[in-house]
């Protein structure tokens, strides 16, 4: 895997890490601050809906406990087959109906279990007494239930079969001044218009109901949740609180909360929340106890309506495309800044590691790959300066050498080597051109008794001398060589046969008549042929030493020519 991918792959894994963590911190900072705005708003339903009923039933509960307390109904009640007081009551009872918001009352004796009614259509004027509550009819259970349990004042919400109607009914126990339980007056609030003004307010994502200490649900928008006459209903029977709430967990966690409500300092106005699960949506459960009335207003918010989570996507859309920018950023830094100068770099000491110097420009960025291109830079240039005075040395040298190869060491003619390259370019020459060239085999004569005379030192200088003499005596372009030993031969070309024997003869002279000049005269013979096109070189150099061998033989210190027609050798 490339350096690059290897980067990216690690950057984007580390934002990864990054975003998931910042994604779970925000989701917890977001939570949390739903959480506490969830909470107030739940607080401020909850006491406008508190306020909003207590507004509402304040006054009716007030007449209602006014005229539990009205003297004139007390006296009937504990007489209740008394025409005067019953008419006086009855009076009494029509003007508090006058002044009851739904003009509607009712009264129910103890005694007698006689019970009242009118409404605010004036129905029943005259005919107040409607019926006898039966402690066998299951419809009139609340009746005597309520009294059983000495509660003083109830809200209830219940049909009335009698009546046809279903109200919220304000009971309040009338008591003699002995604190004897006479009665019950009270009256019934028109539950839809109730339910309208307070429960059923539209706003989406929030629902509110009351729900008695019980948590029986008493005011709900949704008539089929509410709990009617949930006073004489068994336990377990109730449209409780706690059928809303899908989980145990929840169940229990908001019993306790209504229970602690309830129990608490009592403080007004205090409130109380918990997020429950309700039909699968999170919601958030505000409750108040309102002691006046002893019921519970709970109000439920839905988070997810109050809050949508579409609110969020413009947050993550922002985060997504800063992820992106920020992680093509980075790559484009990546690349410009390492990549691309560590790939120039690699190429360069590739190129360097082949011997090729010419690599293109280097970019330097200003960091440490930049400093390392540059050092590198520096050390390619020095390494191509030093190579490049290496090769021309080794060329000086192995020409030096190649030199050397082809050259005598005593007398600084070619040798062997060097005449053979000659002969052999010479030979190619001349099938080219189909031109014949020169060659001339001389030998010492009698050097044998030199050496053995004057010693090996002497011989030395002798070849030397002889061989400076046979340079000075051919033109500048032949090609004079030590064949070995006391043998020299000289290739002459471009030469025709005449020109030949006449270098030859004057070779051969000049030799003679140098070394009269010196303590030690020496002669040499000489043999030479001029080549055809179609010799073969061991023929020409056949002929040349036949030539020289006859030379000797003939007496030495002479010139023999062989003749390429009747392949004899002829002194001259
Ligand atoms: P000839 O006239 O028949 O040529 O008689 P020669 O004595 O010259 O006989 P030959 O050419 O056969 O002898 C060559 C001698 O040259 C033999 C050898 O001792 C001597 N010699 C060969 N190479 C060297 C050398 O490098 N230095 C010296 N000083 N002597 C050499
Ligand atoms: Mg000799």
């Amino acid at each position: 895997m490339s350096l690059k991918t290897r980067i990216l792959l690690l950057a984007a894994a580390l934002m990864l890490l990054s975003s998931v963590a910042s994604l779970l911190a925000y989701r917890e900072l977001s939570q949390s601050i739903i959480e506490r705005w969830g909470t107030q708003v739940a607080e401020i339903q909850v006491r406008y809906d508190s306020a909003r009923l207590l507004q509402s039933l304040e006054r009716e509960v007030g007449l209602a406990r006014q005229m539990s307390e009205s003297t004139t109904l007390i006296n009937w009640a504990q007489h209740p087959d008394d025409r005067i007081l019953r008419a006086g009551a009855i009076r009494e009872m029509e003007s508090f109906r006058s002044n009851f918001r739904d003009n509607s009352y009712f009264v129910a004796l103890r005694k007698n279990g006689h019970y009242y009614y009118n409404n605010g259509a004036n129905q029943f004027a005259g005919n107040q007494f409607r019926y006898v509550l039966d402690p066998q009819n299951p419809d009139d259970a609340w009746f005597f239930q309520l009294i059983s349990e000495g509660r003083d004042f109830h809200l209830n919400v219940n049909p009335d079969k009698e009546l046809g109607v279903t109200k919220l009914w304000i009971d309040v126990l009338m008591r003699d001044p002995q604190g004897e339980i006479v009665g019950m007056v009270g009256t019934g609030l028109n539950l839809d218009g109730f339910l309208q003004d307070i429960v059923d307010i539209n706003q989406p994502g929030i629902t509110t109901m009351f729900v008695d200490v019980k948590g029986a649900i008493q005011l709900h928008r949704d008539r089929s949740y509410i709990d009617f006459a949930s006073i004489i209903k068994p336990e377990g029977q109730k449209n409780t609180l706690d059928l809303l709430l899908e989980k145990p967990a929840d169940k229990r966690e908001m019993m306790n909360l209504l229970e602690s409500l309830r129990q608490g300092p009592g403080t007004a106005g205090e409130v109380a929340s918990s997020f429950v699960t309700v039909n699968g949506r999170r919601h958030l459960a505000g409750a108040a106890f309102l002691p006046t009335i002893g019921w519970f207003e709970v109000t439920l918010l839905d988070l997810n309506t109050l809050l949508p989570n579409r609110y969020l996507w413009p947050l993550i859309a922002v985060f997504l495309v800063a992820l992106v920018v920020t992680l093509l950023v980075f790559q484009l830094a990546i690349r410009r800044r390492i990549i691309q100068p560590l790939s120039g770099l690699e190429s360069a000491v590739k190129a360097v590691a082949e011997g090729n110097f010419a690599y293109p420009a280097l970019r330097k960025p200003d960091n440490e790959i930049g400093r390392l291109a540059g050092h590198f830079e520096t050390m390619a240039k020095r390494l191509e300066e030093s190579t490049h005075n290496l090769e021309t040395q080794v060329y000086y040298r192995t020409e030096e050498l190649h030199r050397l190869a082809r050259v005598d060491a005593l007398t600084g003619l070619r040798n062997r080597r060097g005449l053979d390259e000659i002969l052999a370019a010479e030979m190619e020459r001349s099938r080219r051109q189909q031109t014949g060239f020169g060659l001339i085999w001389l030998d010492i004569d009698l050097f044998k008794s030199i050496n053995d005379r004057q010693g090996h030192q002497a011989g030395d200088d002798i070849l030397c001398r002889v061989a400076l003499w046979l340079k000075a005596s051919v033109r500048p372009y032949d090609h004079p060589g030590r064949w070995g030993g006391d043998e020299f031969v000289v290739v002459l070309s471009p030469c025709n046969a005449e020109t030949m024997a006449q270098i030859a003869h004057r070779v051969r002279a000049s030799i003679e008549q140098d070394s009269r000049l010196t303590d030690t005269p020496v002669t040499v013979s000489v043999g030479a042929y001029f080549s055809h096109p179609g010799d073969t070189l061991d023929d020409i150099l056949h002929r040349a030493d036949q030539a020289l061998y006859l030379a000797k033989d003939k007496g030495r210190n002479r010139v023999c020519v062989a003749d390429h027609y009747n392949k004899e050798s002829s002194p001259a």
